[in-house]
């Protein structure tokens, strides 16, 4: 049975509620956003996201941050559709996610209605509505309305980083976020419990195969990666910049314990011309890593004109040997990926180029 067979079925399902513990039979449907979807991946024998049993919007979100898009114009019926809250509350919402049912149609400029399926409270459970998109002058999804009657807060737009993917036929693993052929499924163990560090990453990193990040997040699902140029000053208290570079090393100390570390994902240069482009974050307090702590991790000779991949900053900076050591094994999926010879040649100059 195909996913929109499916749904239609449960669409018709007479007794529906929306409740955070997911049922679902012959009579009745009981579900909230990310238990309609967890039912869905159960009914279609797909993996969940990080290998959690019940995984919340939040994970989707992750997910679809590795592997989708946030273009209106790649939003096709059928693809999962998700979006994160920032500061991840001790119980409840993370986000929503829910299932694309037709294209997308433009209702003024930046504006586009579409047809979804989804649990919301408002709808008291599963239903087939439509919700509103909007996007910037580069067909980029940047916010949405979830409501379009009810009270002026229901109905606002929420401002937002977006991701899609068809939830069927993908090439990627919808339990790692890696590319099926080389999934690296438990190849990790899952921790919710997330080091107080956020990650901000430049949008080319994301269209790496190489990036690293998937695998902090395969460690990490909660950990919150924001992605552009440029950033609003995030609004978390005590923040540090993480700059785990040679030509810092010595002058500044170690983080202290009630701090969040900001790493920026990029390219030395592009690491660079973020923090140009951001005055706050130039203006934080800068935490680097002490040599023999970098050391402790380092597992690779780095060139000496590139820093550390994030992956091995992150886990110098969680104090994670556990994350450290999984990189080496996840480096070697990517080289039978893409093949020796494509990997010596792209990434030589990388910062996450490893001699094998
Ligand atoms: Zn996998």
């Amino acid at each position: 049975m195909n996913f929109q067979t499916i749904l239609d079925s449960w669409l018709r399902i007479p007794n529906k509620s929306f409740h955070r513990d997911s049922v679902v039979d012959h009579d009745q449907i009981h579900c909230d956003c990310s238990g309609l979807i967890a039912l869905l991946f159960d009914e279609l024998q797909l993996k969940k996201p990080y290998g959690l049993d019940r995984p919340k919007a939040v994970h989707y979100f992750a997910l679809l941050q590795e592997i989708g898009s946030d273009r209106i114009d790649k939003l096709l019926p059928g693809n999962l559709l998700a979006w994160r809250k920032n500061q991840l509350p001790k119980s409840g919402d993370t986000g929503h996610v829910l299932v694309i049912d037709d294209v997308p149609v433009e209702v003024a400029k930046h504006r586009f209605q579409v047809s979804v399926v989804d649990a919301t409270k408002k709808a008291n459970g599963l239903s087939r509505r439509i919700i509103e998109l909007h996007t910037d002058d580069s067909e980029k999804i940047i916010g949405v309305r979830l409501h379009l009657s009810g009270d002026k807060s229901d109905a606002k737009v929420k401002r937002t980083a977006i991701y899609h993917h068809p939830l069927v036929n993908s090439r990627f693993c919808w339990g790692c976020g890696l590319p099926s052929r080389v999934c690296n499924c438990s190849a990790i163990e899952v921790s919710l419990k997330t080091p107080a560090i956020v990650i901000l990453r430049h949008p080319k990193e994301r269209k790496r195969t190489l990036s690293t990040v998937s695998l902090i997040k395969q460690r990490y699902p909660n950990v919150l990666v924001l992605e552009g140029e440029q950033f609003t000053p995030l609004r978390i208290p005590n923040l540090a910049l993480l700059f785990p570079s040679d030509d810092i090393l010595s002058e500044q100390g170690e983080g202290n314990s009630d701090q969040t570390l900001i790493l920026i994902d990029a390219t030395w240069r592009k690491a660079k011309r973020m923090l140009h482009l951001n005055p706050w974050l130039q203006a934080l307090p800068k935490v680097s890593l002490s040599p023999q702590r970098l050391s402790d991790y380092l597992l690779r000779k780095v060139s000496s004109d590139e820093n550390l991949s994030s992956v091995e900053a992150f886990a110098a900076a969680a104090n994670d040997r556990v994350l450290a050591g999984a990189l080496k094994p996840f480096m070697d999926k990517h080289i039978q990926l893409m093949g020796e010879d494509v990997y010596q040649r792209n990434y030589k100059n990388h910062l996450n180029y490893v001699d094998s």
